[in-house]
């Protein structure tokens, strides 16, 4: 069985509009997909669900957050769209996101892209993150693509990666849980941590409630999928598997095989029983 618990439209940093993603969803014959834009749920108020069929469409979202100083990203799935607490701490993070971008945008100012802000502004994007900084220095030819803008301007430590505000790790898993929903400690093998520090993550995520942790992130070799699953029955933590989709690319398709991996308890067998 197909199915996607990480991918993204154009309401934050993915290419295809919602409803885009939705149809190559239903060509690839996805069972169950949930749209996990980065801090905003903006996509769900642009799909037909009647035009779904048998495809289910799970409530989404990618939170950024940090933890002991270092960024991480959680999922939420499977909450109420209308809930005031989720609601709340998107319009918390909408703002943090503009904070920062006009911070980026006056540090890149020092290496000679002026103006970054009000020229993305002016995009018609929905979010501004650091993709749009990354095209854009590509753009003014300050960069030769956006590998090279994230590593020598806007990964981690550079930089372009300014200090942000997030609601904290707890904050952000508490607020999907009183959504009524399940909070995903996203990509775990990403961060680049030791064993120990990463094990030391998941434990606090798990303390704090966290319930799943994503064994698989888009392509990825067996052997981390193995490792990620030892991990998340180790901790007790359910799995969760996604493609991370933004656009259409060799490294990248739509939809995740559910026999990639053993692990008996899922994300998804709740999500059937639920919906
Ligand atoms: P933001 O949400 O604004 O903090 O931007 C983070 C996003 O940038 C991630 O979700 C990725 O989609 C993208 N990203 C992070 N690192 C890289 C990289 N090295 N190359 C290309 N895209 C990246
Ligand atoms: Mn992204
Ligand atoms: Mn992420
Ligand atoms: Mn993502």
């Amino acid at each position: 069985m197909l199915v996607d618990f990480h991918c993204h439209t154009n309401c934050s940093d993915g290419e295809l509009s919602p409803q885009q993603l939705i149809d190559l969803a239903q060509q690839n014959s996805i069972k169950i997909i949930s749209i996990t834009d980065h801090d905003n749920i903006d996509a769900y108020s642009q799909i037909d669900t009647k035009l779904l069929g048998d495809m289910r469409l799970i409530p989404g979202i990618e939170f950024s957050t940090t933890w002991n100083k270092i960024g991480i990203h959680i999922v939420g799935l499977n909450f109420n769209l209308d809930s005031k607490y989720i609601n709340r701490a998107i319009q918390k993070h909408k703002i943090f996101r503009i904070k920062r971008a006009e911070i980026i945008s006056k540090k890149l100012e020092r290496i000679g892209l002026i103006n970054a802000y009000e020229k993305l502004s002016k995009n018609g994007l929905n979010q501004i993150g650091r993709p749009d900084f990354a095209q854009l220095l590509v753009k003014e030819g300050l960069c030769k693509n956006v590998q090279q803008a994230f590593k020598k301007y806007l990964g981690a430590g550079k930089m372009g990666d300014v200090k942000n505000q997030w609601l904290s790790y707890q904050e952000i898993i508490h607020t999907i849980q009183d959504s009524g929903g399940t909070a995903v400690l996203a990509h775990p093998l990403l961060y680049k941590l030791t064993n120990s520090k990463l094990k030391r993550l998941i434990k606090d995520f798990a303390q704090s409630g966290g319930e799943a942790i994503e064994v698989i992130n888009g392509y990825q070799n067996p052997n981390k999928t193995a490792y990620l699953q030892k991990l998340s029955n180790e901790f007790n933590l359910k799995a969760s598997i996604g493609s991370d989709f933004h656009r259409h690319n060799k490294w990248s398709k739509l939809g995740c095989d559910t026999q990639l991996i053993s692990h008996n308890i899922s994300v998804w067998d709740e999500t059937m029983k639920n919906v």
